[in-house]
């Protein structure tokens, strides 16, 4: 008998909505100067969804076609028991529902983690990591230490876990060793990509254009040393891939901010608290912890994702063009999940 297609969430743009990333925790280990503030208050243990109603969620929405989950945070390995939780995910992957499971994770609990994750079905991390300068690393995480990190990725590596870099270009910072950090993942056998900083949270607008170093003029550095090729290949996220012809690496792109990605986004985002944004860039949620906790059955629970969908915006307004952050959004990065 053929296997019944489950529905497909369609947006209004006629987008299919097939990627859904997690927000597991508002905590971690971490105070990255552009994520959190050092002084943090975080969300009481009952605005956070427990990890059978993340565990409910999630499956409601792989019911509805979601094909790949990505699990963050706050850092998602300091979450308590959340192993318990990418176990129950493995199971869609068992049974076919799922095509992906993976996270992005600061890396500081891999070496913890690594093999039971890839016991779970994870086969891809995503490892953010901005410097590999320990001074540096310090000051951007505040709480960090690179060994840490590093110990992380080799053991993520060796439980046969791909890694991808994701490293923030910050002016002033990291500017000075990119061409170090394409050696190193090239030595590595990791993919690298960069993301340029966004307007989120709530450092002054001030700092955020200090920091900010258009990825524009990250690739024409680039160009200084590597020779790059644009390539087609594509995961239907922001990012823009192009061949390091001298290593054949492929590093990636993310500018949110100056390149328009929109017209492709297949993407929403669950925060940890259970409301779904339908765009990184836009207040625009739905309560689905409300949902579910009045009494919901999975048929409601379904029914509200369905009535978000209807409800995802063309696009975001971010923009620095006039030296000014435009279109920010409040809310911290660590709670929508990155
Ligand atoms: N703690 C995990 C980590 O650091 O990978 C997962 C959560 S973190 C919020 C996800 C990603 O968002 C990280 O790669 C981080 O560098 C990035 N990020 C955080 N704040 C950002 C900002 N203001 N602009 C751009 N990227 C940001
Ligand atoms: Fe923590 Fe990740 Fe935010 Fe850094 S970027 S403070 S590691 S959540």
């Amino acid at each position: 008998m053929a296997r019944l297609e489950p529905p497909q969430l369609i947006d209004p743009f006629q987008r299919a909505i097939t990627y859904l990333r997690v927000s597991v925790t508002d905590r971690c280990d971490f105070r990255c100067l552009y994520c959190m503030a050092e002084e943090m208050t975080f969300l009481p243990k009952r605005d956070l969804l427990s990890l059978e109603e993340l565990d409910r969620l999630c499956t409601n929405f792989i019911e509805l076609g979601v094909r790949k989950l990505r699990i963050t945070g706050g850092e998602p390995l300091v979450r308590k028991n959340i192993m318990w939780f990418f176990d129950r995910m493995g199971r869609h992957l068992g049974d076919g529902a799922l095509d992906e499971l993976t996270l992005t994770t600061n890396g500081s609990q891999l070496s913890r983690f690594a093999k039971t994750l890839a016991h779970a079905g994870v086969k891809r991390v995503n490892v953010s990591l901005d410097t590999l300068d320990e001074a540096k690393f310090k000051r951007i995480t505040r709480w960090g230490r690179l060994a840490q990190v590093l110990d992380g990725i080799e053991a993520a590596q060796a439980a046969g876990l791909r890694v991808k870099i994701n490293t923030v270009a910050l002016k002033g910072t990291n500017d000075g060793e990119i061409h170090r950090l394409v050696e190193w993942c090239d030595a590595q056998g990791m993919d690298l990509t960069f993301i340029e900083v966004m307007p989120m949270g709530d450092l002054g607008n001030e700092d955020r254009l200090d920091q900010y170093y258009p990825l524009d003029q990250l690739r024409a550095d680039l160009g200084e040393r590597w020779t790059l090729t644009e390539t087609d290949y594509r995961t239907g996220g922001p990012a823009r891939y192009f061949r390091v012809e001298e290593t054949g690496q492929r590093i990636g792109f993310i500018t949110p901010l100056t390149h328009n990605f929109c017209e492709s986004c297949n993407r929403v985002r669950l925060t940890c608290t259970g409301q779904l944004y339908m765009c990184l860039g836009q207040d625009d949620d739905a309560d689905l912890r409300k949902v579910m906790r009045s009494g919901a059955d999975d048929a409601g629970v379904k029914a509200a994702i369905g009535e978000a969908i209807t409800r995802k915006p063309k696009g975001h307004d971010f923009d620095y063009s006039r030296q000014q952050v435009d279109g920010q959004v409040g809310r911290h990065m660590s709670v929508t999940g990155g």
